[in-house]
């Protein structure tokens, strides 16, 4: 089939990747030229396992193409997929211009009937602007005859694995209530449902408002862990035996139940606080949403706290070593990551950071640019020369196994605050170092 992706970000880039793949004649379009540029010529803009090759294999067979050309973009797909970003307004609420920027653009260039995808996250009844937005045009342009439909189909990868949940996804949702545009997602997704059928085909604010509600109690179930962590650190208990006592339940399930310092990245945050929105918007009060934010919101300051606490306040002029800038591992993306949230904290506080992650250097370079009190360093012992202490921030493989010893030489205090508690406090304790994680007594 012929396919156009508009927005060629995380969710746009890796889709269109996948279903170039299994065959499908893709063409993306961007308004960031620059992107456009790189793509063309082979240069991947994001981090993501498995993505590089995958486009590279498929641009040179010529089954993805790369354009900053509206019009032919527009003529091109019979389906029209728009993934293009819904960051947040000051209120929380999902801004909604690029979307109704892409919906214009059809409207004024199409000449044929259109299948137009709205893939990014949208609040309930956006996929209904889009139809007026698109109808408004064309009226304007005396072509109403023009046949088009809305399907809402949201998006479910996770940053990190994105391309193995987009080849093998757990669910398909399809927001439509028209037989002919069900028939031509069905044939579009064919090729990823052989397994099972995976499709789930519902009206489409039930479709839109799924993928909220799947934020939401994922958003939930972290928050909840993390308030549960606070309680066991006061209460003498430890949270990781409790996560593993509550997980054998198969009515809780092990997923989900890490303790931390909070969600972040471009979803959970932004989305719970457009469905607080949303709610408000309808004189609805989401209490548990709200508290699940708040309670998020505080656990990204739990690290610094620790660390404030231990130095008696004292922080001008010391020096920490940073494991972990992306948001989770796996993945170079920083937004509303909690290592922004605790490095801004020790700036403030007059302290500087020597940081490292395997793949989010250049993000973190490209948001704080050049400053004296960063210092981003080529692997994860250079981060600890000379450092007061080590903040451990992201869970990435490469950090479970280190050798102590190297660590507490290479530290001015042997001690390390753990965000993400991957280390057993009595193994870390008989190398000597001291050791503060979340929801645990140190050995
Ligand atoms: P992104 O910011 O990485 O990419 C968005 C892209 O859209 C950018 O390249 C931007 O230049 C482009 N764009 C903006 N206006 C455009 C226009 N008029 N025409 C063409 N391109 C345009 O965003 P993302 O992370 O891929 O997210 C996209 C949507 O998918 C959001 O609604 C997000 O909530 C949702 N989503 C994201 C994830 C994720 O893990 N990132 C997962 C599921 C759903």
């Amino acid at each position: 089939m012929n396919l156009t992706v508009f927005g060629i970000g995380y969710v746009g880039l890796v889709q269109a990747a996948v279903l170039a793949e299994v065959g499908h004649n893709v063409l993306c379009v961007d308004i960031d030229a620059d992107k456009v540029e790189r793509l063309n010529q082979g240069l991947i803009p994001i981090y993501e396992p498995g993505l590089e090759s995958l486009v590279r294999e498929n641009h040179a067979a010529g089954r993805i193409t790369f354009t900053t050309d509206v019009a032919a973009a527009v003529k091109h797909g019979q389906i029209l997929m728009s993934a293009v970003g819904t960051p947040p307004t000051e209120d929380g609420s999902a801004d909604l211009k690029y979307v109704l920027a892409v919906a214009e653009a059809i409207g004024r260039e199409m000449e044929a009937p259109k299948i137009v995808v709205s893939k990014s996250t949208v609040p309930v009844g956006t996929c209904d602007k889009i139809r007026l937005k698109i109808a408004e045009v064309l009226k304007a342009r005396g072509r109403e005859e023009l046949d088009f439909d809305v399907v809402s189909n949201p998006e479910f990868l996770k940053e990190g694995s994105a391309v193995v949940d987009c080849m093998k996804p757990d669910r398909i949702i399809i927001g439509t209530s028209s037989d002919n545009t069900e028939k031509v997602m069905r044939e579009l997704y064919a090729p990823f449902s052989r397994n099972h059928d995976k499709m789930i085909v519902m009206d489409v604010r039930s479709a839109e408002f799924t993928k909220y509600a799947a934020n939401c109690i994922l958003a939930t179930k972290i928050s909840f862990m993390n308030e549960m962590s606070g309680l066991a650190e006061r209460l003498g208990a430890d949270i990781e035996e409790v996560r593993k006592g509550i997980g054998s339940d198969p009515r809780i399930g092990y997923d989900f139940i890490y303790p931390g310092i909070g969600y972040g990245g471009s979803c959970f945050p932004k989305d719970v606080r457009a469905m607080i929105q949303t709610a408000e918007g309808i004189s609805f009060d989401a209490k548990m949403l709200k508290a699940v934010d708040e309670r998020n919101n505080a656990q990204k300051s739990i690290l610094f706290e620790k660390v404030h606490r231990y130095f008696k306040g004292n922080l001008k002029g010391k020096v920490f070593a940073l494991w972990g800038l992306a948001f989770k591992p796996n993945t170079d993306d920083m937004r509303e990551a909690p290592s922004r949230t605790l490095m801004e904290a020790l700036w403030q506080a007059g302290a500087s950071v020597q940081a490292f992650d395997p793949e989010a250097m250049q993000e973190c370079q490209s948001i704080y640019g050049q400053r004296d009190d960063l210092l981003l360093c080529g692997t994860k012992e250079a981060a600890l020369r000379g450092a007061d202490a080590l903040l451990i921030v992201t869970e990435w493989k490469s950090f479970r196994a280190p050798s102590f010893d190297l660590m507490k030489d290479a530290l001015t205090t042997p001690v390390v605050f753990d965000g993400r508690n991957i280390y057993d406090p009595k193994v870390i304790a008989r190398h000597g170092l001291e050791y503060y994680s979340i929801g645990r007594q140190a050995a």
